[in-house]
């Protein structure tokens, strides 16, 4: 509070409390000099506690949220035939789910991940000058701004990044829409080079990019399945196909009470590229497939590349998605870390696979645990890959 004006520091709010904290101090009103602070029921006048009142107030507060509810979905168009316009366009895997992720507003701002607790400051981490959101991010830091001018100089900042999408089904060019969607994702990927890599940003350079990536061929998708189904079962929109996958599981031995991971990477064109596995200590199956998925999401993590990871374990995919209340007691401890990346890490989805999907993964735990992984056993595995 600053004692001279009586107000308050918003500054100070902003550093220790969530927007919706600050928001709501920012409505209580500092009385004059001299008033003592009290505490008080907000649902009675007299600020005493009633059943009644309290009863009330919940009531007020659901229909609070059902009104929220209804005045979102009404900002994100993202009808059925908004998504199928979209994933008709001929765009790479990586724009598409950067369009997915924009749309759901999952990408991670610093806005973003300090609603999540995941960061110390919603502001932008380029120019400080305002909250890192979405639209800011895209539009309205100077950046962004310098190389829209360049790219499209009439265009006007939308409020609603979800809104912007779909209003070009009907109004814009293929190149248009190209253009636009490539100089978004430009800045997008410039602002993280900048921030993660330290590489200097330019909207010079942005604009070219956005440009030369435009003009590319028209980009076919290679032909691959369709997302297994159950993919993010949390949202309610389908995700773009052709996404990095990341198979993982956990092998146990309950004789020798011997345990491993596997972790194995299949990149956007369908080819193995990466894998990972280890030994690990527990005391169960479950646990050991707790811990597969742990080491996926922390691969996962690490690069920033958008992934699916994919676990054979459905008891522990639909665990993340509930309450911790409901999870195996033994996998609570990495559970919690498995969520906690997930919360930080937005370009990551967790799903469910069947066993005859993972036999790969499954093949590089049971071998690890065994201690009969080849060194280089990525190569075995795609020698092998038919046989599994
Ligand atoms: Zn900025």
């Amino acid at each position: 509070m600053n004692e001279d004006c009586r107000s308050w520091d918003f500054n100070l709010l902003r550093r220790h409390c969530t927007m919706e904290e600050t928001e709501a101090i920012s409505r209580i009103h500092i009385g004059p000099e001299g008033t003592d602070d009290k505490w008080a029921w907000k649902f009675t006048p007299d600020g005493s506690f009633s059943v009644r009142s309290a009863y009330h107030g919940i009531q007020m507060h659901r229909r609070e949220q059902s009104n929220h509810l209804q005045h979102h979905d009404l900002n994100m168009p993202a009808s059925e035939d908004n998504w199928k316009w979209l994933w008709s366009l001929k765009l790479p895997p990586k724009i598409r789910f950067f369009m997915w992720r924009g749309i759901l507003n999952a990408l991670a701002t610093c806005l973003n991940l300090f609603k999540r607790r995941c960061s110390p400051s919603p502001r932008c981490q380029l120019c400080n000058a305002e909250e890192e959101s979405l639209i800011h991010c895209l539009f309205l830091c100077p950046h962004a701004l310098t190389t829209w001018e360049k790219v499209i100089p009439s265009l006007t900042s939308p409020q609603n990044f979800s809104q912007w999408i779909f209003s070009m089904r009907d109004q814009d060019s293929h190149l248009s829409i190209r253009q636009k969607i490539f100089c978004a994702w430009n800045i997008w990927k410039a602002r993280n080079e900048c921030i993660f890599r330290g590489v200097v940003i330019s909207p010079t350079a942005t604009s070219i990019c956005a440009f030369r990536d435009a003009a590319e061929p028209h980009y076919s998708p290679p032909i691959s399945p369709s997302p297994q189904p159950g993919v993010i079962p949390s949202q309610s929109c389908p995700p773009p196909i052709n996404l990095r996958r990341i198979n993982c599981d956990g092998s146990f031995d309950s004789v020798s009470q011997e345990a491993a991971f596997g972790v194995v990477i299949t990149n956007s064109e369908g080819q193995m590229c990466d894998g990972k596995a280890g030994k690990i200590l527990c005391s169960s199956p479950i646990e050991a497939e707790a811990l597969a998925i742990l080491a996926a999401c922390q691969v996962a993590a690490d690069d920033h590349v958008p992934s699916t990871i994919l676990s054979d374990s459905k008891v522990l995919v639909d665990a993340v998605h509930s309450d911790p209340s409901l999870w195996p007691w033994r996998c609570f401890a990495s559970l919690t870390s498995i969520t906690k990346i997930l919360r930080c890490s937005p370009w990551i989805h967790l799903s469910f696979t069947g066993r005859q999907n993972n036999k790969k993964a499954d093949w590089v735990a049971r071998n690890c645990r065994m201690n009969s992984l080849h060194p280089d056993w990525l190569f075995v595995l795609i020698v092998l890959s038919d046989l599994l």
